[in-house]
């Protein structure tokens, strides 16, 4: 079969780190991804910033470098993976969805949709860098794909003063809240468990949202859930409270799209439907094809486990696997995430 020795679907971090480590071990390599470099960083709102070090969330031996000495932003990161792409001369064949991918007898056919419309490719080995953040996790509630309804927090300007309520109780959702408020959004904060739980909140956004809802700038609704969304009010549970709203954000976590898995007859586990694969090298239960980054998790259905700076063993992993060398071994440092 021709093709490649390596296919590898998707070009976030991890996507990239390997790219870089195929060239450096001269194994030939295509790179495609459904969207731009880092598609999934750059739908972050502006400024976010990682809660991982800058260190940590480094790719390749290339330093990471801030502003500040702080946690990169969502720019700053972006700036920094175009930087490597440049710096290694990497080939990323960008606007290229995979839709399907099977397993003939010397290799796999995959099929591929880009601006040329529909191409099968040929590769000897395919490793999917494709991530576990393709959908929201959807709610259900009528009105959830009315227009002023979005599971995905962008500029906050567009929320000045008007009123905002945003549902959930992780990073997402605390972030968002704090900078509606800061930019004079009414914002109420509904979230269906009891409280806002440490351990799914950046430390510092905490004591901040804490603060705002002591001194009444937000108003948060524990132990809430959403039943309805109308154009001009949502209803909660329980008792059918209605609260206006002009805008409403659900930021209630995102799923895997697993069907690149299913369609090269990978086994899906448990209900986070994670590839079954062997950890010393990363090769699934299809031999040759391999899974890299938080792609190994599945859906992160309860807390995230799977991180940039716990993947970046997956590079060596897969490199080893390629080269028929012993797995590498992991250390400490990264191998649990900083927090
Ligand atoms: C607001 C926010 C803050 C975050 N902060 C952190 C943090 O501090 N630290 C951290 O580690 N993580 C953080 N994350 C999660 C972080 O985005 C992921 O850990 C990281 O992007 C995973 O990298 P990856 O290379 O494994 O996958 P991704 O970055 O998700 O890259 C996957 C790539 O595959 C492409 N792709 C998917 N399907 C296909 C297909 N069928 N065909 C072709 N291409 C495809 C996508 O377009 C994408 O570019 C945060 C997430 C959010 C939303």
């Amino acid at each position: 079969m021709n093709g490649p020795e390596v296919l590898i679907v998707g070009a976030g971090p991890i996507g990239i780190e390997l790219a870089v480590r195929l060239r450096r071990e001269r194994i030939s390599y295509e790179q495609v991804d459904a969207g731009q470099i880092g598609s999934t960083i750059s739908w972050y709102a502006p400024q976010t910033q990682f809660f991982s070090s800058p260190e940590r969330i480094a790719i390749a031996g290339v330093p990471l470098q801030t502003l500040d000495q702080s946690k990169a932003t969502r720019e700053e990161y972006l700036t920094y993976l175009r930087s490597v792409v440049l710096q290694f001369d990497l080939k990323v064949e960008t606007g290229v969805r995979v839709n399907a991918i099977t397993r003939g007898d010397d290799g796999f056919v995959v099929t591929a949709f880009g601006r040329d419309g529909e191409r099968k490719r040929t590769a000897q080995n395919v490793v999917l860098a494709i991530g576990d953040m393709h959908r929201p996790h959807l709610l259900g509630v009528p009105g959830e794909d009315l227009p002023h309804v979005s599971h995905f927090f962008g500029d906050p300007h567009a929320y000045f003063r008007r009123q905002v309520l945003v549902v959930g109780g992780r990073n997402s959702a605390v972030e968002a809240a704090i900078r509606c408020v800061r930019v004079a959004a009414i914002v109420t904060l509904s979230y269906r468990a009891a409280e806002l739980d440490p351990k799914h909140v950046k430390p510092w956004l905490l004591p901040e949202i804490n603060a705002m809802i002591r001194d009444s700038r937000m108003t948060f609704l524990p132990g809430t859930t959403l039943r309805e969304i109308t154009p001009a009010h949502v209803v909660l549970d329980p008792g059918g409270r209605r609260i206006d709203a002009d805008s409403v954000l659900l930021l209630t976590g995102y799923e895997q799209d697993s069907s690149l898995f299913e369609s090269a007859g990978v086994t899906l586990v448990g209900p986070q439907r994670r590839p079954r694969f062997n950890e010393a090298t990363m090769e699934t239960d299809v031999p040759g094809l391999y899974v890299a980054g938080t792609a190994a998790a599945g859906t992160q259905v309860s807390g995230t486990t799977a991180f940039i700076e716990t993947s970046h063993i997956h590079v060596d992993r897969i490199a080893a696997a390629l080269k028929g060398e012993p797995a590498p071994v992991e250390t400490q440092a990264y191998a649990v995430p900083e927090q």
